[in-house]
């Protein structure tokens, strides 16, 4: 990036994910990449988004056909994964009668109604029944998790950093009451999620990426920059770790071109709290939280850590 748009962001360290223990797997506790490394560098990949390219799952893996100059932003689960948020922060319909393979339908159509290309993505690791994108395969858990007495207090605190000042109690409550229920019933509504790409292949051919390699994420990085994204193949060949991307510009963005909401609608407040809940959550069930957390905003903008 040149000199100009550099003075324009500020990349801010927010620690360790927590200071407890996570139940996921990736450990992000081994690489020697300092904190002020990350603050120098960061701002040289971040790219300006393709507003027509796939949409992008926040996973930190090599995608072979990922096209720098065609970005999509990203989100956990891509596309699909916003059909969950929706669910709980917005849908006003019975929980009861809902599955998660027709809400991720109507997103997709949503999608590509607005001529946004949806997006998702499996991976090159053999297993049966799994898709290989985790904020998919481990919605239940991640609906769990999310409900977890043991980690409600370390969720609600990251959702809160993130949201700064747009964090509202009575908003975040409710979507934790909504989650709660729909754990109450999670095998039905979860049922046959597996087929959810399978749709999205026909609906939106060529918009699921196949990601190589294990999971090696050392880092979170929270993108707050409107209309740029992070480019994580670039970002994991110079640092030789991953790095989990969340573009949470997007989820306003979103919540505003999909939905139609204005900023003062509750709904809109509410799309966005779920889509933050459950990206915290997607991170708690996916690692261990050793992974640093950094936070990239425009210079004008600041946040209470
Ligand atoms: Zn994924």
């Amino acid at each position: 990036m040149d000199e100009q748009s550099k003075q324009t962001t500020r990349i801010v360290g927010a620690g360790k994910m927590t200071t407890g223990s996570w139940p996921g797997a990736v450990d992000g506790s081994t690489t020697t990449i300092t904190t002020d490394e990350i603050i120098d560098r960061l701002d040289d990949f971040y790219v300006a988004t393709s507003f027509t390219a796939a949409t992008r799952c926040i996973d930190g893996r090599h995608d072979p056909n990922l096209d720098e100059s065609k970005l999509g932003a990203q989100m956990p689960g891509g596309a699909p994964g916003a059909a969950l948020a929706h669910r709980l922060g917005v849908d006003s319909e019975d929980i009861t009668r809902a599955t998660f393979i027709n809400d991720a339908e109507t997103m997709i159509d949503t999608f590509m109604r607005f001529d946004l290309t949806p997006g998702g993505h499996k991976d090159d690791q053999a297993s049966d029944g799994h898709v290989g994108c985790g904020a998919l395969d481990s919605m239940e858990a991640i609906v769990t998790n999310m409900t977890d007495p043991r980690y409600v207090e370390d969720h609600k605190r990251v959702v809160k950093t993130l949201l700064d000042t747009d964090f509202q109690r009575d908003d975040y409550l409710r979507i934790l009451g909504a989650a709660l229920v729909l754990r109450s019933r999670s095998d039905e509504y979860f049922k046959g999620t597996g087929e959810v790409l399978d749709i999205l292949e026909h609906r939106a051919p060529g918009s699921i990426a196949t990601l190589e390699g294990t999971h090696k994420e050392a880092f979170v990085f929270v993108n707050l920059v409107e209309d740029t994204t992070f480019s994580s193949n670039r970002f994991s060949e110079a640092f030789g770790v991953q790095a989990f991307g969340y573009d949470l510009w997007r989820s306003k963005q979103l919540a505003s071109q999909l939905f139609g909401f204005s900023p003062h609608d509750a709904r809109y407040a509410r799309f966005v709290h779920a889509r933050v809940m459950l990206t915290v959550a997607t991170l708690m069930t996916l690692t261990n939280g050793t992974q640093r957390l950094f936070i990239r905003l425009p210079d004008d903008q600041t946040i209470a850590l």
